[in-house]
């Protein structure tokens, strides 16, 4: 159980919840459990995990479980918005976890990273340890091992007990994988980062200031990788067209 729930309200945005705090009281909260040693499982939640969880139960089911998700998307801020709710923040994934790795050197809480090409987890040793020299980094993995190596990278985990684990395997990868750990990691706080080992390792450059404060980072991330595409239609038109015409599915708790 979170110890400041009554400080933080849910939405319910399409059938997935959604907690309406600050960027400040979200941070406040991990560390607290951080302190308290009760592992909460941490998703930033945008349109793409919800189009994904409506068509994977076991995902649907692993949202609806996490213990702290935080809108991570213009989307999903629309969709609160549209409920009158004005106080919500969207909390990018890779600033809060940024944010959560300060606090963690300042407080002497470990942590550990589990993600990223060996190239990428290399480099986010380096980097990481130039800007926060003093941050405990008890464990430190790449994010291409199979299924085989599991087993020993789980040990290891459970060696390095890290207060806070960082895993960036990909959407939804690292939440089944957050969701499976869950238990036997059970003093260890996880979040899914997606993408961001590449930008802290600097092997990807973040959208221009001007594409974050515009709310248009999807659009950069989609130009800059047109990969991407396929990804995000029709899932985003279509979340846009449900906050129109599916308002029964949002709901305030
Ligand atoms: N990744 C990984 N193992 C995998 C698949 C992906 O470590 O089996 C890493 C990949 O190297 C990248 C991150 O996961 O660093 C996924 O980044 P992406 O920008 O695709 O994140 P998403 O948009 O899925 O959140």
């Amino acid at each position: 159980m979170l110890s400041q729930t009554e400080k933080i309200k849910r939405t319910g945005i399409f059938g997935y919840p959604v907690d309406i705090t600050t960027r400040e009281q979200a941070v406040d909260l991990v560390l607290q459990q951080i302190q308290n040693r009760q592992g909460i499982q941490i998703v930033t939640i945008n349109p793409e995990i919800i189009a994904a969880a409506d068509k994977n139960p076991e995902l649907a089911k692993i949202l609806r479980e996490a213990e702290l998700v935080i809108p991570d998307s213009t989307g999903v801020m629309l969709a609160i918005k549209s409920l009158g709710v004005y106080r919500a923040e969207k909390i990018p994934g890779i600033e809060f976890s940024w944010e959560l790795m300060k606090k963690c050197e300042q407080k002497g809480f470990s942590v550990g990273f589990l993600g990223g090409s060996p190239d990428t987890a290399d480099s986010l040793n380096i980097e990481v340890h130039k800007q926060f020299s003093a941050l405990n980094v008890v464990f430190s993995h790449h994010g291409y091992f199979n299924e085989s190596e599991l087993p020993i990278i789980r040990q290891e985990l459970l060696r390095a007990d890290p207060h806070l684990l960082f895993v960036a395997l990909g959407s939804p990868k690292q939440e089944f994988f957050i969701k499976q750990h869950k238990n036997i990691l059970h003093k260890t706080s996880m979040i899914g980062v997606g993408g961001s080992f590449d930008i802290w390792a600097k092997k990807v450059k973040r959208a221009p200031v001007i594409f974050r404060i515009s709310g248009l980072e999807w659009f950069y991330r989609l130009i800059t990788q047109p990969s991407r595409f396929t990804r995000m239609f029709p899932v985003l038109p279509l979340f846009f067209f449900r906050i129109l015409f599916d308002r029964q599915n949002l709901r305030l708790y």
